[in-house]
């Protein structure tokens, strides 16, 4: 799918449609600190095969993408409804 980088969108912060430009939502950096990782690397520690089983079968084929909107005079930033798509190009 191709998208414009640049939409004409209502925003509720100016109540009025105004010009926002378009990015893609990315998901965050993994924190190893995090309680779920400590207790995963702890389970794996030792003598034992993996405790937890590995995911690689999927059913679906595409990922959920979320575009992320900003107004421009504003810069209040929304996402917008997600889709699933196989490829998402911006221009
Ligand atoms: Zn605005």
């Amino acid at each position: 799918m191709k998208m414009h980088k640049e939409m004409n969108k209502f925003c509720p912060r100016c109540n009025a449609y105004t010009i926002h430009t378009v990015s893609l939502y990315k998901k965050g950096k993994d924190n190893p600190m995090r309680q779920g990782a400590r207790r995963y690397t702890r389970k794996k520690k030792g003598y034992g095969s993996q405790p937890k089983p590995i995911q690689k079968k999927f059913s679906k084929n595409t990922k959920k993408i979320v575009p992320r909107i900003k107004c421009k005079q504003c810069s209040y930033m929304r996402h917008m409804p997600s889709k699933r798509l196989k490829k998402i190009e911006i221009i």
